[in-house]
């Protein structure tokens, strides 16, 4: 019997058929396909320049869809606009509010960070040189500094009547609402190696581990001045790991700012700010405040016209977590308020306003 392919179709269609709708559906939909395939390939061999143009219509199609792929526009629009300076242009911010990332999911990442963070520290403490008193004398004697003031008796502190002046460069309020000013300026002196801080605050610095030591106590400098290039190095540095494991720029900004101080509004940067620590316990967590050397600079850093910058509880004003080795210097008389009030410097400061 001879068939046309017309009929030879329509036979396998009607079987198709009935084996269910579905496979008819696929049948039909595949002819259809490989009829408009076979009337497109024929007429574009017959017409080259039509051809040229599809091709090229393609390419750029490919092209466009790859520059408008989320992962590249994202990160170098974003790093481009906002990373030089650390300034957050509203483009940015709306930018990060179409890309939900969900606050468990952060919470999660937080917290993974957080822990590594610890040991970050840890490492960065004790990869730093640290100087005790012994050290920094031996140093200053050969650069025929004073020693240290040892023979100055402690000043005490005349708490509450002393007048302050918000002019007062001990009592300059540095954080994230307030940047360094631009035209602030001060001198940096050596206090031994590449350590460095304001000039003003070093004899009181040694007379008060000095003081320590006398109690037994071995205090550890770490960390004093931070240049503006170390402190924005560091804080590019927390950033880029955050994004490394997947955050989007602000939110990595975000994490990152609290615990790396934002750029411009560290105090360690005008070299009123120390971290410090002891020989039996070097590390920058909290478990310092539990230590003898710990305990010890609560109870008397004021004496010496320094402050636990970031107490316990004050999170809420300071914006900072917790640091029981971070202090900074304001003077022996706003020192003796603040600790004895236990405020922090932020309702200090409010209060000379
Ligand atoms: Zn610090």
């Amino acid at each position: 019997m001879k068939t046309t392919v017309e009929e030879r179709m329509r036979y396998r269609l009607l079987r198709l058929g009935k084996k269910g709708p579905v496979r008819r559906g696929l049948a039909v939909t595949g002819m259809f396909f490989c009829v408009a395939l076979f009337h497109v390939v024929h007429y574009l061999r017959d017409n080259r320049k039509r051809l040229a143009m599809v091709m090229m219509s393609l390419v750029l199609f490919a092209a466009y869809a790859s520059f408008s792929f989320p992962i590249f526009s994202d990160n170098e629009e974003r790093m481009s606009d906002v990373q030089p300076h650390f300034l957050i242009s509203d483009e940015s911010v709306s930018l990060v509010q179409e890309e939900e990332v969900s606050m468990e999911e952060l919470e999660d990442l937080e917290e993974e960070f957080l822990d590594g963070f610890e040991v970050n520290r840890m490492q960065e403490g004790t990869e730093e040189e640290q100087f005790n008193l012994e050290d920094i004398l031996s140093y200053r004697m050969e650069q025929g500094e004073n020693g240290a003031a040892a023979s100055d008796p402690p000043k005490q502190p005349d708490s509450g009547t002393a007048a302050f002046s918000k002019d007062d460069w001990r009592l300059i309020l540095v954080n994230k609402q307030h940047p360094i000013p631009e035209d602030y300026s001060f001198t940096l002196a050596t206090i031994k190696g590449s350590k460095q801080c304001d000039e003003r605050i070093i004899d009181d610095l040694l007379a008060m581990m000095q003081a320590a030591n006398e109690d037994g106590i071995n205090l550890l400098i770490m960390s004093p001045y931070r240049s503006d290039a170390r402190q924005e190095w560091l804080f590019e540095k927390k950033i880029n790991l955050y994004m490394g494991r997947g955050l989007s720029y602000m939110d990595a900004y975000k994490l990152s700012s609290q615990i790396v101080m934002v750029p411009d509004s560290s105090e360690h940067q005008i070299g009123l700010a120390l971290d410090i620590v002891c020989d039996t316990y070097q590390s920058l967590t909290e478990g310092f405040g539990d230590t003898q050397a710990g305990i010890w600079l609560e109870e008397h850093c004021a004496e010496f016209g320094f402050i636990v910058r970031y107490p316990k509880g004050k999170e809420y004003i300071t914006g900072v977590e917790y640091e029981p080795w971070h202090f900074r210097y304001v003077g022996v008389e706003a020192a003796g308020v603040i600790m004895d009030r236990e405020i922090t410097l932020e309702e200090f400061v409010e209060e000379l306003e």
